[in-house]
């Protein structure tokens, strides 16, 4: 059915500020001046705060997704830029609204490593607890990136884990069992960054969401949460005959996180990717994308992000406001650059 809007496409009222990033030698470089004001803005600054984050390697549909995600966040919330909404029961717009936000595809060169945030701001005030709300939307690349050393990896995936509230791993194809180790080594270093921050018993981060693109084992597990939650269950699942290594691993991941998700998304078709026969350059608009992954992306963005979901970023037991998270971030940033 094409929607009724279709002349109107989506207002997107913003650009990517890439707030941290590396240098040649794999120093930190930050550039949070721009984030500071959209943080300290009088709408946003005594809000409670909602960091969205994804992660992972480069090339796998990181940003891609995130502009999906703006779309929604669009539709769904009143923003700084664009206080009006357009048709939320209709989110993902025209089948063939080409698709902006994150730049995607470019991923190919090192200028999109580092921490890129959308400099637009979301409000949602909370009907239940009356809490007033700001989500903000991060893209981090690095981790498992061949071009950046293994310590840089690290530092960046610990950095978004301290900051975010909500973290996506994009992984593509399984779960592997030295991403489990990876995650155990950054999570271990964020842990530590936090020490002087956290109780002592408290799992220290929030929601972590395993997300495996182009999925093929649909038969063992199907697409979706519902797969995820029985597939995460056999990765992280804890048994008597495995070595201790193997074993902490995965007991170290369920102690870190408040709550652990698994989702399992199909490959988005052929036009997505590109291949030989169909060279025309693709916009990224859902017309062109498999139906099942069109379906399963959809349910996914809204499991996300819909209001009963959002995750406030606490730190210490405390909801962080926006202008103390800037100070916060800023620590981190500075902590890790040394
Ligand atoms: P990023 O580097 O991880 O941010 O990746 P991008 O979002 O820039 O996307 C890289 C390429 O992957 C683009 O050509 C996308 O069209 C394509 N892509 C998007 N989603 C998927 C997916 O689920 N599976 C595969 N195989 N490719 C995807
Ligand atoms: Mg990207």
């Amino acid at each position: 059915m094409e929607p009724a809007y279709k002349d109107k496409p989506h207002c997107m009222n913003g650009y990517p500020l890439n707030v941290l990033k590396f240098s040649d030698d794999d120093k930190i470089i930050i550039q949070n001046e721009e984030l500071k004001e959209m943080l300290q803005h009088p709408k946003v600054k005594f809000r409670k705060i909602v960091p969205f984050s994804i992660i992972g390697a480069y090339r796998k549909g990181k940003s891609f997704l995130l502009d999906y995600c703006l779309r929604y966040l669009y539709a769904h919330y009143p923003s700084i830029n664009c206080p009006n909404l357009i048709n939320p029961d209709n989110w993902m717009g025209a089948k063939d609204e080409p698709l902006r936000g994150f730049s995607w595809r470019s991923g190919a060169t090192r200028d999109t490593t580092g921490i890129i945030v959308w400099s637009d701001v979301f409000l949602h005030n909370c009907e239940m607890t009356g809490e007033k709300i700001a989500i903000i939307v991060m893209d981090t690349q690095g981790l498992f990136d061949t071009l950046t050393t293994a310590t840089g990896n690290s530092r960046i995936f610990a950095l978004g884990t301290l900051i975010s509230s909500i973290q996506v791993l994009n992984l593509s194809g399984v779960v592997q069992e030295d991403q489990l180790q990876y995650l155990q080594f950054a999570t271990e270093f964020a842990k530590f960054a936090a020490a002087d921050k956290n109780e002592l018993n408290a799992k220290p981060f929030q929601n972590l969401m395993f997300l495996v693109r182009d999925w093929v084992n649909w038969k063992d597990h199907d697409y979706g949460l519902e797969g995820g939650s029985t597939y995460l269950n056999t990765f992280l699942e804890i048994k008597p005959h495995q070595k201790d290594e193997l074993k902490s691993v995965r007991q170290f991941i369920k102690e870190s996180f408040e709550e652990l998700t698994c989702s399992l998304l199909p490959h988005p078709g052929d036009r997505v990717i590109g291949n030989k026969k169909n060279q025309q350059m693709y916009d990224g608009n859902w017309g062109e994308m498999d139906e099942e992954f069109v379906k399963e992306l959809a349910i996914l963005i809204d499991h996300l992000l819909k209001p009963e979901r959002l995750v406030l970023k606490k730190v210490n037991q405390n909801k962080l406001q926006a202008a103390e998270y800037f100070g916060y971030l800023d620590e981190y940033f500075h902590l890790f650059q040394s």
